[in-house]
């Protein structure tokens, strides 16, 4: 019986994000480690390695797909309503101890977390996507950074096929895996899980290369929205959430900010989690520094209007939203406010099309022409 480990070293091809350095040690550049990687070892995420001066990554599998609505990736300003088609890969390069992705995230550092991955081809992956409905094909839940060769393998067939395409990440990048990114991706998600670099020690990081990949994909003109999950005790406070707040208002103003609530997983649970009036606290604070779109998540009609989108002009809601459904949806095939006319930021559809779902689903399993090894 093989192992996971003997699964993923031989679902693996060359991958185009190295250096070579002396003799047969390499550098990967596809996260902000920059792991020197000597022979026969692995980078910190452990799915990317050295055999005789050549590296090898991710290939040829996923640790899973969901239909998932776009909301909850989470993407507010960006095709409300889609199916947006998940899949993510397994492996991840920090090791935040909340993770909610853990079984796939750190499938190779902990012996609990345990996801058999399902082989896949990129044509396998748009064709179900396709027939699910999808407008959105996203990586996800592990990081798509260190699985971004890939990730761009199947945003290629998907935009073949006139999908969208997406990362959730945390953000830890560099510019040259922003470049090869680059042509191929629509949107992006950004855990900003804090704005104190001895927090991102602890997770297994450094905030200057998250913070560079924010300013970086803004410069590029990818659409991306920001996260972060409110966690009494570890980020909440009101220094750390005005010095992040104004990071990004300084990079634009129009940059959606989802400010989240945590409850207890994985080895974290010892943080009381988040109330509703711990969220309209940061909400507020994020005002002050002059974002326009600040969202409260994971509770669900218990933060007043944070859930929907209003016009900053004229005030009138545009998108009224509970959790990940819409129930109102009103704004113009330009993108506008339908009293003012004032432009919404964003990347709108020329006309919304009712969600498909508000709630995760599996695929039909017969329908998918991915196999279990
Ligand atoms: S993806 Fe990041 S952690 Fe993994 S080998 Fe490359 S630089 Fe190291």
């Amino acid at each position: 019986m093989p192992t996971l480990r003997d699964l993923l070293s031989a679902n693996v091809r060359e991958g185009d994000l190295y250096e070579h350095l002396e003799g047969t040690r390499i550098r990967c550049f596809a996260c902000g480690h920059r792991c020197p990687i000597p022979e026969g070892q692995p980078g910190v995420c452990k799915v990317r390695f050295n055999r005789g001066g050549t590296l090898y990554v991710p290939w040829g599998y996923v640790g899973g797909v969901q239909c998932d609505p776009i909301e909850k990736k989470p993407f507010f300003h960006a095709y409300p309503g889609a199916l947006a088609y998940s899949f993510g890969m397994l492996g991840c390069d920090l090791h935040c101890s909340y993770c909610q992705n853990w079984v796939t995230s750190q499938a190779l550092r902990d012996p609990e977390a345990l996801s058999p991955p399902l082989r896949a081809t990129p044509q396998g992956l748009v064709e179900d996507a396709l027939r699910q409905g999808a407008k959105v094909l996203v990586s996800t839940y592990n990081e798509p950074l260190i699985t971004a060769e890939w990730a761009v393998a199947v945003f290629k067939e998907a935009r073949a096929a006139g999908l969208k395409t997406a990362f959730v990440s945390n953000g830890n990048g560099t510019p040259e895996v922003l470049e090869y990114l680059r042509p191929w991706i629509d949107f992006y998600k950004v855990d900003l899980k804090s704005f104190d670099d001895r927090h991102y020690h602890e997770l297994g990081g450094r905030i200057g290369p998250i913070l560079d990949t924010i300013r970086s994909l803004h410069h590029m003109g990818i659409w991306i929205e920001i996260v972060t999950l409110l966690i009494p005790g570890f980020n909440n406070s009101e220094k750390e959430l005005r010095g992040l707040t104004e990071f990004l208002a300084g990079v634009s103003p129009d940059i959606p900010w989802h400010v989240t609530a945590f409850h207890r997983d994985y080895k974290m649970t010892s943080p009381d989690d988040t109330t509703p009036e711990d969220l309209l606290r940061a909400a507020e604070i994020g005002r002050v520094a002059g974002l326009r779109y600040i969202y409260a998540g994971n509770i669900p009609g218990s933060v007043g209007n944070l859930e929907d989108t209003r016009c900053v002009q004229c005030g009138k809601t545009v998108i009224r939203r509970f959790g990940y459904r819409i129930l109102e949806y009103r704004i113009t095939p330009e993108g506008r406010c339908p009293h003012c006319q004032h432009s919404i930021p964003g990347r709108w559809a020329d006309h919304f099309e009712p969600q498909i779902t508000s709630h995760p689903y599996l695929p039909h399993r017969e329908l998918l022409s991915i196999k279990r090894h």
